[in-house]
């Protein structure tokens, strides 16, 4: 049974417009039917109308009898994905959308549904049914996208997210580094790497992750990063790696992790490799952990263990740090405080010892030691009253981000 109420609103609109049998039947979602064309059926029965052709309707100009292509050219696009979710989106042209609002202004808005959703829902349906894949309104692996405009039907695959933590064992910098001449496309300076440094951590990570997923491009985002020459040990550096427009996804990506591994050998290790998402990645962006480094220290003198512990004086100090000399061309001169929350050094004999230092994020450790010509203040040098230098400088931790289960 039609309601009365129903009866007399679609006749109302049915007297003004051509409308098919879909559209009907998605402006009375009250009415019992399986889906909008069953719905507008009954309604147009029972007022004991004739039924308009699709290509006739004034609101949809046939679209609803393009489902299934649409689907079929989704389908056609998906094969080339390996992925467990997706999602679908239309792009509806304007006039349409006009129309389907003078639509609501004859019947009402309530218990209605959009072109946009009709299209989606029945897309999505086909695809469930043909491949199995599920739906996820939220965070799909893949998107299609109809565009009733063009009549046109695109796959888009979402990027892939990774949480871990690495380990750099050798000189290099963090991300990639594309040669200076040629901007990445290769020359003959870069020997057509394209290839400024040979190496980063990012390269070993993106040459890896780009061949098994068949990606595009990949983006690196890390809790900071150390200099070049700094190695990054003990429990790693907490990064996400995003794969741009993956062609491939695994449910798991422990072996993933372990073709890094044995591809950066000796180089670069990474500690764990999770699913993550864009969430953590703001996360880690803005995130100002606190870092435990290990410097080894050469001094102008021997320096004895009496004089070593001096430096317990420096633990919870404040230091004042002007921008270093070797960066202000970059920088700009300021002034920063940042406090060492904990200090302790091992002697090596002679004018050398090693320093464990954590700090506030953003000490300059190189310029803590030396005093960077009067720079940075209180200073090891000053402490100790002779001119030392860092001569070499390890991240022994960076205190945040998720743990890698064993580290
Ligand atoms: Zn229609
Ligand atoms: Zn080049």
């Amino acid at each position: 049974m039609v309601p009365e109420d129903v009866l007399d609103r679609a006749r109302n609109l049915l007297q003004r417009y051509r409308v098919c049998d879909h559209c009907l039947g998605r402006a009375f979602l009250e009415v019992d039917g399986r889906d909008n064309r069953e719905r507008g059926e009954k309604i147009r029965e029972a007022l004991g109308l004739g039924e308009t052709p699709p290509e006739k309707c004034y609101f949809c100009r046939g679209l609803f009898s393009k489902i299934g292509e649409y689907a079929e050219k989704a389908e056609k696009g998906l094969r080339g994905y390996v992925f467990r979710t997706f999602r679908v989106g239309t792009h509806v042209p304007k006039d349409l959308i006009a129309r389907e609002e003078l639509m609501w202004e004859v019947v009402g808005v309530k218990n209605t549904e959009t072109i946009k959703k009709h299209v989606n829902r029945e897309v999505g349906k086909r695809i469930k049914r043909a491949m199995g894949k599920e739906y996820d309104a939220e965070s799909p692996d893949v998107e299609v996208l109809v565009d009733v405009e063009k009549d046109d039907v695109r796959v888009r695959s979402n990027p892939i997210y990774l949480y871990g933590r690495y380990r750099k064992y050798a000189e290099m910098p963090q991300s990639k580094w594309p040669c200076r001449y040629c901007g990445g496309r290769g020359c003959g300076k870069c020997e057509y790497t394209g290839r400024q440094w040979r190496e980063s951590v990012e390269y070993y990570l993106s040459d890896v992750l780009l061949g098994v997923t068949g990606g595009r491009d990949t983006k690196l985002h890390a809790a900071g990063r150390e200099d070049i020459d700094a190695r990054m040990l003990g429990t790693g550096r907490p990064f996400v790696i995003e794969i741009v427009e993956p062609r491939i996804r695994y449910g798991s990506w422990e072996w993933v992790r372990k073709e890094i591994n044995a591809y950066g050998e000796g180089k670069v290790e990474v500690l764990c490799l999770l699913p993550s998402d864009r969430k953590e990645v703001q996360e880690l962006k803005s995130a100002e952990y606190k870092k435990t480094y290990r410097a080894v220290v050469e001094c102008g003198r021997e320096i004895t263990g009496a004089e070593l512990e001096r430096l317990g004086s420096l633990k919870g100090a404040v230091v004042y740090q002007r921008t270093p000399e070797r960066i202000r061309h970059r920088r700009g001169d300021a002034l920063r405080k940042r406090k060492v929350l904990e200090i302790r050094w091992e002697p090596l004999g002679g004018r050398r010892f090693v320093l464990y230092i954590t700090a506030d994020p953003g000490l300059y450790i190189k310029e803590f030691v030396s005093g960077d010509n009067g720079r940075t203040k209180p200073s090891v040098s000053e402490v100790l009253g002779t001119p030392c230098k860092v001569a070499r400088l390890d991240v022994m931790e960076v205190h945040g981000g998720r743990r890698c289960s064993g580290t």
